[in-house]
């Protein structure tokens, strides 16, 4: 873990009421330092504890009247793999080096949903139970959710999962319920090394920034924002990463659904008119023969 050199966290107003796809003036979001990270997963238990989320169902097997773990990733310390219906935050473990050549070290990622500016998630739902709040949040309802899952399919992240046992999708929803009410969310609270930093994500960018050149002058020469402004409008939840994004297994340049839609559909247009001009010529060429046979 390097330096934390940011300073201490602040707690924000209350507000309230929703918008749909609206942009929302001062969202509110999350920082993500992983450079002071220290893999400790407060965070993950944090998150299961306020949103009481259990395990996932396949990961655990009744032996004896107890629930006993069954499914080991076998990936360092990796407990989850995955983000899931139940598993809104995952602690990602990179490791790095060879503990043979002793440079071992791990990089360590902290990865929820975004909650993005332009959320592909939210554009696609055809019930409207994806929608933004006016704290620039994006949750769902589940009483709205036909689990159809186009959303699914959407978020170019992975982040929201199908839920087999209620038919319905769950995700993060940047603690709704606490931010509403004034709180900072509960895996930025339970964070000791102030990895996760809850805040007004405008004012957080800045601290972000000054993060990363500080990092830069200590030889992180490829310390990094990933979701700053130029990431889907900019991502509400946003990272400092101390290498390339595909490192910590996220796109390098996510898109939105329609984008490919758009250019599916004239490639589909072109294909079309190309295949009839084709059929029109052959047609043409046939009836010439025949009239020409007839004379
Ligand atoms: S990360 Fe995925 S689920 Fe979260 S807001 Fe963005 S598109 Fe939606
Ligand atoms: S913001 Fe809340 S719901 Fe989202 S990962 Fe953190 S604790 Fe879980
Ligand atoms: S609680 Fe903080 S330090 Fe611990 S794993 Fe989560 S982000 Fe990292």
């Amino acid at each position: 873990m390097l330096p934390n050199t940011r300073g201490r966290r602040r707690r924000w107003p209350a507000s309230s009421a929703t918008t749909r796809l609206g942009r929302c003036a001062m969202p509110k979001g999350m920082f993500v330092d992983t450079s002071i990270c220290i893999g400790c997963k407060a965070c993950q238990v944090a998150c299961k504890e306020w949103n009481e989320l259990g395990g996932e169902p396949e990961d655990f097997r009744e032996v004896e009247g107890r629930l006993k773990a069954v499914n080991f990733t076998g990936n360092s310390y990796d407990n989850t793999g995955r983000l899931t219906a139940t598993n809104w935050r995952h602690v990602r473990f990179i490791e790095r080096g060879s503990s043979l050549e002793g440079n071992m070290a791990w990089y360590m990622m902290s990865d929820s949903c975004k909650h993005c500016a332009q959320a592909g998630c939210l554009e696609v739902c055809p019930t409207h139970a994806l929608r933004r709040t006016d704290l620039g949040n994006v949750v769902v309802d589940q009483d709205v959710c036909n689990g159809c899952r186009a959303c699914v399919a959407a978020c170019p992240f992975g982040v929201i999962s199908y839920n087999k046992q209620t038919g319905r999708v769950n995700k993060c929803t940047l603690c709704d319920d606490r931010i509403s009410q004034g709180l900072e969310t509960a895996c930025a609270k339970a964070c000791p090394t102030d990895s996760i930093v809850f805040g007004e994500v405008d004012e957080l960018r800045v601290s972000a920034r000054q993060r990363v050149e500080t990092l830069k002058s200590l030889g992180h020469t490829k310390a990094q924002l990933y979701g700053d402004t130029d990431v889907l409008g900019g991502l509400n939840v946003f990272y400092l990463l101390l290498d390339d994004p595909e490192v910590y297994g996220q796109p390098v340049n996510p898109q939105l659904p329609q984008r490919n839609l758009v250019s599916g559909s004239l490639w589909s247009i072109g294909s079309a008119l190309v295949l009839g001009l084709s059929a029109l010529i052959a047609f043409r060429s046939r009836r010439n023969g025949v009239t020409a046979k007839e004379a």
